[in-house]
């Protein structure tokens, strides 16, 4: 904790999008935060060395241990000594140490871990890492009070902002009717299921509005992202799978919304960058100045909305699915999902069998209640399993 005004943060996944988007704003906003600790896979060292120079971090954590030699190194380089931990515990640590918000920007299911220790440790958690909620629902949400996780998914961010705009009333289940959540529609937008059959890594890759990784920018052209993201606001929101909707609107503008009872939908609107929804996470309840640019209203703009196709883009509806028979199911629509893109991008299946296959993982699935993290890491790790043996298999040659 801090003696003076700054909010002091946690940011684990450092040196990848978010963790380096949130390190700009904070770099930014010198009196507004400082950072206590770090934590990276340890792909990157010389980066996150840099970063622990430059913004004073007390300790820093690789999730790969081979790696402390090497960060070692490279912190000597840049001329600081911080505490060095090793390992998912030290990664742990770092999640629990003295701080006053911790950012998971950890990409997958190795965040669950990070997440629980954070909200063990009482600190207010920005939640970039949409996985460990939704494979480790019911431990998380044991574990978690009311507002101490921040969503950082822009679309959840938007949905908090609309609710926390609504007044005390926004809070309030019996005011909420439904809650819209918006989707770009990804590069396959407007193609129907016959239309494909044929699309390459390549084609799937080049996403209209965002820029992410590779894993994060097949799920947005499966729609995966947004059956995911369905879950999530399921968890967060406490509203049933039958009052949250999907609608595309390509321009991603608007982040989401919430339709309330008396016919009313309030909104969230800003140009698409991760910055905003960062920078309300990690300062929450003050606003931070310029964390992103506003949308410019002195030009002309067109915003579209249109219905999802189920039958191009079943993942919706199978998330919704996964999300409502809740347990272990979610975890391995993820973790099977996660081997199929692996297969994709490697030219082993086709793109319309990314959904398929987790549909059939899925259904082959015994769901238990998901009362443990080994529970969780062991449904992943079933799912995997059985997913790599309909890639590897015969599948294909039918
Ligand atoms: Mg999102």
């Amino acid at each position: 904790m801090q003696s003076d005004s700054s909010r002091s943060v946690v940011l684990l996944g450092s040196t990848g999008s978010v963790g380096t988007q949130a390190l700009d704003v904070i770099a930014r906003n010198p009196g507004r935060f400082k950072v206590a600790g770090l934590a990276a896979g340890g792909g990157r060292v010389d980066l996150l060395a840099r970063q622990a120079a430059g913004f004073g971090a007390e300790v820093v954590a690789v999730a790969d241990a081979a790696a402390v030699p090497a960060l070692r190194a490279a912190l000597a380089a840049v001329g600081v000594s911080p505490r060095v931990l090793a390992g998912p515990e030290g990664v742990a640590e770092v999640a629990a140490w003295p701080c006053d918000v911790v950012l998971n920007g950890i990409t997958g299911a190795l965040g669950l871990t990070s997440t629980l220790a954070a909200l063990e440790a009482g600190r207010s958690l920005a939640l970039a890492n949409k996985e460990s909620l939704i494979i480790g629902g019911p431990l998380v949400k044991r574990l978690a009070k009311p507002g101490q996780i921040l969503p950082v998914d822009s679309e959840h961010s938007a949905l908090q902002q609309s609710l926390w705009a609504a007044g005390p009333g926004g809070h309030d289940p019996e005011a909420v009717r439904r809650l819209v959540v918006t989707a770009s529609g990804g590069p396959f937008r407007g193609m129907r299921r016959a239309e494909l059959g044929d699309v390459t890594p390549e084609m799937a890759l080049a996403h209209p509005t965002w820029s992410m990784g590779p894993v994060i920018t097949i799920n947005s052209a499966t729609l995966v992202n947004k059956g995911l993201e369905v879950i999530e606001a399921h968890l967060l929101f406490d509203i049933g799978f039958d009052r949250i909707s999907v609608v595309v609107h390509p321009q991603s503008i608007i982040h989401s919304m919430v339709e309330f009872v008396d016919g009313s939908t309030i909104a969230q609107a800003s140009p698409p960058d991760m910055r905003l929804p960062i920078a309300l996470a990690l300062g929450h309840p003050a606003r931070v100045p310029d964390a992103a640019p506003a949308v410019d209203w002195t030009r002309a703009h067109t915003w579209t909305f249109e219905p999802l196709d189920d039958e191009a883009f079943p993942s919706v509806a199978l998330a919704r699915h996964v999300g409502a028979e809740g347990g272990t199911a979610p975890a391995v629509y993820n973790a099977a999902n996660e081997v199929c893109v692996e297969a994709f991008m490697a030219g082993r299946l086709p793109f319309l069998a990314i959904v398929d296959t987790v549909a059939a993982v899925v259904a082959a699935h015994t769901v238990t209640a998901a009362d443990s993290v080994e529970e969780v890491l062991a449904a992943d790790e079933w799912a995997r399993a059985r997913a790599r043996e309909l890639t590897n298999g015969a599948y294909l040659s039918t």
